[in-house]
């Protein structure tokens, strides 16, 4: 059997052994009580981690981009508009979901390794009017984060409803959909609650229920929230069969985060990453992502002189660490590195030194042990 690797991508993240252990329960009957109850806490556990009082939480079968699909199909009308604000990758992927359904879209576009300012947003909206904005909180190609909060200070003095694409942060960066009045919250499992692969996570707000229900026929099936509702009010109920194991280890993955506390899993985030950052800075690595928009859920790290990216991350591969390389126009350039979800602090450790280990093998010059020192200092010995 192959050696486990610690996955450091930007998702799927490490999973726990308490989720892997839920995951092999016995598959219930979906309709059974056991699953009843779990699928019930999952989605109060869910609506606590966006703090969310009201609205609907749903999970679906898929993942997130499915989730992207339905906030946008249950939302957004033919004679409307929406309004992507991209930073990258994912943006680019809601305007590429806006024509599959002949939906009008325009995107706000940055640079890479910035987010769009809340000034572009205000002045948008001053000039046409939207539905519904989306925003993508962490964009995993460019590692930029963006300010979903002050987006939703500009949103405050208009009609459209909120989405935010939160796969690469919710669970990790707050998003506060009551007090920020976001409108939709929408992710996967397997990034920051680091469960497997294989579901869809929203919860809309009562605003957001209200658009689907006022609009008459929405050109999906499986997608339609009014098809889900009556199941996650009441999952004895059938629609289609939800994915019962998988549903059981997401439940778990909501028990890990609640447990941590939802605060303090956000400080943990964020001090992760500033280690993370600190050893590889002192490595002599620097970051595509400008200053301001650094995200706490991964990093996109731009190589020294002297490292190159296949051998490096062949190498580190082959150390244990799994990270993933650039897309797009930083391809070769850089690798990216996740560290969100349930990775703890001695798996970071381990990264740190496999990582000097890497650098090493590869005949890179450096002060063996400092990366690592760099990072205690922020984590604490
Ligand atoms: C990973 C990711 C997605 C896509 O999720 P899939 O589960 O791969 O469909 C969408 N948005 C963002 C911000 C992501 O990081």
């Amino acid at each position: 059997m192959q050696k486990e690797k610690l996955l450091m991508i930007p998702g799927p993240s490490p999973v726990h052994p308490r989720i892997i252990n839920s995951l092999a329960l016995p598959t219930v009957s979906h309709v059974s009580p056991v699953l009843v109850e779990e699928l019930k806490e999952a989605l109060a556990n869910l609506k606590k981690v966006v703090f969310c009082e009201k609205g609907e939480p749903f999970i679906v079968a898929g993942a997130g981009t499915l989730a992207m699909e339905m906030a946008i199909l249950n939302t957004v009308e033919k004679k409307e508009s929406f309004l992507v604000l991209s930073q990258g990758f994912f943006g680019k992927r809601m305007g590429q979901i806006a024509q599959s359904f002949d939906l009008n879209c325009d995107i706000i576009e940055c640079e890479w390794g910035k987010a769009v300012l809340p000034e572009e947003l205000e002045k948008k909206l001053s000039e046409k009017d939207y539905a519904v904005v989306t925003a993508t909180h962490v964009d995993t190609c460019t590692g930029a984060c963006a300010p979903v909060r002050d987006y939703a200070e500009v949103l405050k003095k208009h009609d459209a409803l909120y989405i935010i694409d939160g796969v690469c942060a919710t669970g990790g960066i707050e998003e506060r959909m009551d007090d920020w009045g976001v409108d939709v919250v929408l992710t996967a499992a397997q990034k920051c609650f680091g469960a497997p692969p294989g579901l869809s996570i929203f919860v809309l707000s009562e605003k957001a229920m209200e658009k689907r229900r006022s609009m008459e026929r929405i050109p999906a099936y499986y997608s339609d929230v009014l098809r889900w509702l009556p199941i996650m009010k009441d999952p004895s109920r059938y629609f289609s069969t939800p994915c019962v194991n998988e549903i059981r280890a997401f439940y778990e993955s909501t028990k890990i985060v609640l447990e941590e506390g939802i605060e303090k899993r956000f400080l943990r985030h964020a001090r992760v990453a500033k280690a993370i950052r600190a050893a590889l800075a002192e490595l002599g690595f620097s970051f595509f992502t400008q200053e301001p928009f650094l995200a706490d859920t991964l990093s996109v790290v731009k190589y020294p002189e002297g490292v190159e990216d296949k051998s490096f991350r062949s190498t580190y591969y082959e150390n244990g660490i799994v990270v993933a390389g650039g897309l797009g126009e930083t391809a070769g350039k850089v690798f990216r590195m996740g560290h969100m979800g349930n990775l703890s602090e001695s798996q970071v450790n381990f990264a740190l030194d496999t990582l000097e280990r890497t650098l090493s093998t590869l005949g890179y010059k450096f002060e063996a042990g400092s990366g690592l020192q760099a990072a205690k200092a922020i984590l604490g010995e």
